[in-house]
């Protein structure tokens, strides 16, 4: 008996091989010469089994006809039967012949027993005119095709499906093959999705990161990324966790393309302003700033589920940003100097249960009292218990007081350079002594003058 050998058929011999087994087969085996015709029957038997005696050999060409017409219309397809039926011419003695209603019906329940010994008609699927999956009829080798590809459509109701189709060639033929390899449709759809490549995966190891994980399995952060699509840049990773180091290829490749329209963020742009009033240190939000949105259409292409391509079709802006403005200053950072020389006679800070709220330099009366930094005078005059005060304001919200003088040299309202003179240090006001209270405040609050000075 000939068998299709699946490897080496060509799609052009298929038609020829579908009509050569076509034919019927039945084996007729006769032992020639058998000198009494009248002496002899024939003993029918299929493989090991004894079906029975006839007398006419001829009545066999019409019964495994009909059994071949009962079979088909039993299993609900083309069939060949891959064997034969042997007759055998033997002496006749004492045994019961068969009718030919009783041999066709033997015959063919013997037959039907062994069915998957036949060889039936099937669609066969070539990918690549390579691996085979064999399904009962074209009828099913489409509806599995189509389950391969709706396997990788989404559910995503923006995403408009531009095409579908295979990476790999298809093709279907109608062959005879042997019963046992035709497949239910669910198991082709499985064995059309499988891969021959096992799995290669990865378990995090302790102080492992993803960047290094892809360049020690030579591929870019990216690719790993993409074939790990639970992953992003940065995400945390855990000991244990596993990562695909290769997604197995499935025999048949499904490519999608789509059109997908989605919103985005836009970036809140950020203005800097320079304030040369202000300090380095000095930075103020001006305008509070907005993302915007932008519409976005593109032309996303999947292979097996995993996007290949993004290309940007078109943009629409729904939302302009709004941008933030931020104020900095552009002066070097509060410097002061000492506005007399001598000694600190008495620290900032608490002092007798109250608080000092500056530092008492020890001065002889008439010493020369210099700005610590440039500015504007804002008092200059009799303060209390301070007796003759100036009162300068410098930038970022900086004053400096200098009290108990003799003599005032500056006026309300006139700016100042650090080093001018001031003023004449003295003993006025609350004081037991000559001497120089001098403070820093910071909008309003005493500062350590010390921390200041230069
Ligand atoms: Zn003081």
């Amino acid at each position: 008996m000939c068998h299709i050998n699946m490897k080496t058929i060509g799609r052009n011999t298929v038609a020829l091989i579908v009509i050569f087994f076509s034919l019927i087969f039945a084996t007729v085996l006769i032992q020639a010469n058998m000198n009494d015709q009248s002496s002899t029957i024939y003993n029918v038997s299929y493989k090991n089994n004894q079906v029975g005696f006839i007398e006419d050999k001829e009545i066999m060409e019409q019964v495994i006809n009909n059994i071949q017409l009962r079979l088909e219309y039993e299993l609900n397809t083309s069939i060949l039967i891959d064997d034969i039926v042997n007759i055998l011419p033997v002496y006749k003695d004492d045994q019961v012949l068969m009718t030919e209603q009783e041999l066709e019906d033997k015959l063919f329940n013997v037959l039907l027993y062994n069915k998957d010994d036949f060889f039936v008609k099937a669609n066969v699927l070539s990918i690549n005119e390579d691996t085979k999956v064999i399904v009962k009829d074209k009828e099913t080798a489409e509806s599995v095709l189509e389950d391969v590809k709706s396997g990788y459509l989404k559910d995503d109701t923006s995403a408009k499906v531009e095409n579908i189709e295979f990476l790999e060639s298809v093709d279907d033929a109608s062959l005879f093959v042997a019963t046992s390899s035709v497949v239910e449709k669910e198991e082709a759809v499985e064995q059309l999705k499988s891969s021959k490549d096992e799995k290669v995966t990865y378990s995090i190891k302790s102080g492992d990161t993803l960047y290094e994980i892809a360049l020690n399995n030579d591929m870019s952060l990216a690719d790993l990324l993409k074939i790990n699509p639970q992953l992003q840049q940065d995400s945390l990773i855990h000991i244990g966790q596993e990562l695909n180091l290769m997604i197995p290829k499935p025999v048949l490749s499904v490519k999608v393309q789509e059109k997908l329209t989605y919103q985005e963020d836009i970036k809140t742009p950020v203005e800097y302003k320079d304030d040369d009033t202000q300090y380095k240190s000095y930075s103020k939000v001006i305008q509070e700033g907005e993302p915007g949105i932008k519409e976005i259409t593109s032309n996303v292409t999947y292979v097996n589920g995993l996007e290949s391509e993004r290309e940007i079709i078109s943009e629409k802006i729904i939302k302009e940003p709004v941008k933030k403005i931020v104020a900095v200053g552009t002066r070097t950072l509060p410097v002061f100097g000492m506005p007399v020389y001598g000694m600190i006679t008495s620290p900032f800070g608490s002092r007798w249960g109250s608080f000092h709220t500056g530092i008492d330099i020890g001065v002889r009366t008439g010493t020369r009292v210099k700005a610590s930094e440039s500015g504007t005078v804002i008092f200059a005059g009799w303060s209390g218990g301070y007796g003759y005060l100036v009162k300068i304001s410098h930038s970022s919200g900086y004053t400096t007081y200098y009290a108990h003088n003799s003599r005032l040299y500056v006026k309300k309202g006139q700016k100042v350079s650090r080093g001018d003179v001031i003023a004449a240090s003295g003993s006025t006001g609350n004081s037991t002594g000559p001497h120089v209270h001098f403070e820093i405040r910071k909008n309003g609050v005493p500062q350590n003058p010390t921390k200041y000075i230069y």
